[in-house]
C-alpha cells in the first residue's frame, strides 16, 4: 500500500535566532541569545509564524514604522536593534 502520509509536520521553530553565518545572534547590550526577530506587517498569520511567536522567536509589529526599524528584539533586556 502506498502509504505516503506526510504527517510529520514538524514545526521548525528555532531555539535561537541565527546569524547568516549560522552562529546564534547575541544581544549587543546584554549578550543574551534569547533574541526574537521583529516581523513587520506580516501578510498572514501562518501556523509557523504563530509557533515562532509562542516560542518567543518572533515579534509582530503592525502599522506605521520608523525609517529604519529595528530587526531584532532581546527578550532578556528589551533592547531592539
Ligand atoms: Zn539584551
Amino acid at each position: 500500500m502506498g502509504n505516503d502520509q506526510k504527517s510529520n509536520a514538524q514545526q521548525s521553530v528555532k531555539s535561537v535566532v541565527l546569524k547568516p553565518t549560522g552562529q546564534p545572534l547575541r544581544c549587543p547590550k546584554c549578550g543574551s541569545t534569547d533574541i526574537a526577530e521583529i516581523v513587520y506587517d506580516p501578510p498572514a498569520m501562518t501556523e509557523e509564524l504563530l509557533a515562532q511567536i509562542q516560542a518567543k522567536r518572533a515579534v509582530v509589529r503592525v502599522g506605521a514604522q520608523k525609517k529604519h526599524p529595528p530587526r531584532y528584539y532581546c527578550n532578556y533586556c528589551g533592547y531592539e536593534w
